[in-house]
């Protein structure tokens, strides 16, 4: 019999509603990531309480509670200062318009509550032994890395399309595959994702984009994004280019925005918008329908639209790139054209070396950077006013290019002899 370990403040709040006559466990996520051995989130706790008795329960012993979603059924309770969430066993009302049901009620049954639940890996429950509930064979799923739904998958598509895009993020994350009737729904579905808010399915193609294994989703699956980012699919072949990109290694050193906004500008460039042109403006409207943060809209479509420009060649030509655009983008920039099979891997090596090496050196790829600033020009006899700005723009230039060395004496000649 599999068994859950359950951490020591979970256990003690479980037993606090047992002790008042509740029946209570975990659910969900924390236990299909138990189950695979994988870092835990949060620990979800549901309940045969109706959300008053809960709080109820906790307040008598002396905890704090929340009343979060508590028209939903969620109570939040603090367990020095820690947050729990404890949701009343609930059953969904009609769904009528693909997004939420209508209405939720409240059920003692532990039964119900699970078989609302999107698929068999997220539908299994553990009580504080740690025996795990499995009533629709979520266990023989996660062995066989299957994402299955629970029940029929078309009509619980078209209760909630969202479920569709949460199939692919969580097989995109976990190397999963989509059992086949879910498969199947998942692309005769895909017309209901236009009913979802564009802030909800961005975020799930943020997850879906990062997981391990999203290239695969990208060539199997292309329609459905497609739909969900409200295009036309166009051509296999530039899907199957995109979805190659995807095994391109992430740097070690960068952050999940970095990764994530890379592979979305990829996802864009080979596969949604397959290098026609015009492509960073097309980006950023993309981007602009989907109410992505602006962070992300600017990132995207800047790489979208310098991917299809031409390659530096040399190390001055990539000091000009990182002043433009910073040094994260551009190390996004070589990451995309290797990817993109622009440049063959031992180009990227090199270029990626040199930009490793520009930094090291602190070579000068900004105005800040040098020896001179604006003082000293105006010291030097040059009046204040734009010129200032022109000359200190042309001396990052010529050291850029190496004309002249970053230092104050020959800045100051050089502007002499240039500006006089
Ligand atoms: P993650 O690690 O991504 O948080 P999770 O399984 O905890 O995974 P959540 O989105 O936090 O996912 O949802 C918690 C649980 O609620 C899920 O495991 C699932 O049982 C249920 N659930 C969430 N969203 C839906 C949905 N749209 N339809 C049906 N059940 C859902
Ligand atoms: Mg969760």
């Amino acid at each position: 019999m599999p068994f859950i370990e359950v951490p020591e403040k979970i256990q003690r709040m479980m037993e606090i509603m047992e002790a008042s006559g509740h029946e209570v466990c975990a659910v969900g996520g924390c236990v299909r990531d138990s189950l695979l051995g994988r870092p835990i989130h949060d620990w979800d706790l549901c309940t045969s309480a109706q959300p008053g008795e809960t709080e109820e329960t906790f307040a008598q012993a002396g905890l704090e509670t929340i009343p979060t979603g508590k028209k939903h059924g969620t109570v939040t309770v603090l367990w020095n200062k820690e947050p729990v969430e404890i949701t009343t066993y609930r059953i969904d009302g009609a769904y009528t318009d693909s997004r939420r049901p209508d209405s939720v009620t409240f059920t003692r049954r532990l039964e119900e509550d699970l078989s609302r639940r999107d698929f068999t890996i997220n539908a299994m429950a553990c009580g504080r032994d740690g025996q795990v509930i499995d009533l629709f064979g979520g266990q023989r799923d996660l062995a066989e890395k299957r994402i299955r739904c629970v029940g029929d998958p078309r009509l619980r598509f078209e209760e909630d399309a969202l479920r569709i895009l949460r199939a692919l993020r969580f097989a995109a994350r976990l190397d999963f595959r989509l059992e086949e009737k879910t498969a199947e729904a998942v692309t005769e579905e895909r017309g209901r994702l236009s009913l979802i808010s564009p802030e909800r399915i961005w975020s799930e193609l943020c997850g879906l984009l990062s997981g391990g294994y999203a290239g695969a989703m990208v060539r199997e699956f292309y329609p459905v994004l497609s739909a969900a980012l409200g295009i036309e699919p166009g051509d296999r072949e530039s899907w199957t280019a995109a979805s190659e990109g995807f095994e391109t290694p992430r740097p070690d050193d960068w952050s999940d925005w970095a990764f994530m906004t890379a592979r979305f500008a990829l996802l864009l460039w080979k596969g949604a918008l397959s290098g026609g042109s015009g492509g960073g403006e097309r980006a950023r409207e993309l981007c602009v329908a989907l109410r992505t943060d602006k962070a992300s809209r600017s990132r995207v479509s800047l790489l979208v639209e310098q991917a299809a420009e031409q390659l530096p060649q040399t190390t001055p030509q990539l000091r000009r790139r990182m002043a433009d655009f910073g040094p994260e983008a551009v190390s996004q920039l070589i990451f995309l054209w290797e990817a993109g099979r622009v440049v063959t891997p031992e180009a990227a090596a090199w270029l990626r070396a040199q930009e490793k090496e520009i930094l090291r050196r602190g070579d000068c790829i900004g105005i800040g950077q040098l020896a001179v600033g604006g003082k000293e020009l105006q010291e030097a006899g040059i009046s204040a006013g734009p010129q200032v700005g022109w000359i200190l723009r042309g001396m990052l230039d010529a050291v850029m290019e190496e004309t002249v060395p970053n230092e104050r004496e020959a800045l100051l000649q050089w502007a002499a002899r240039k500006y006089q």
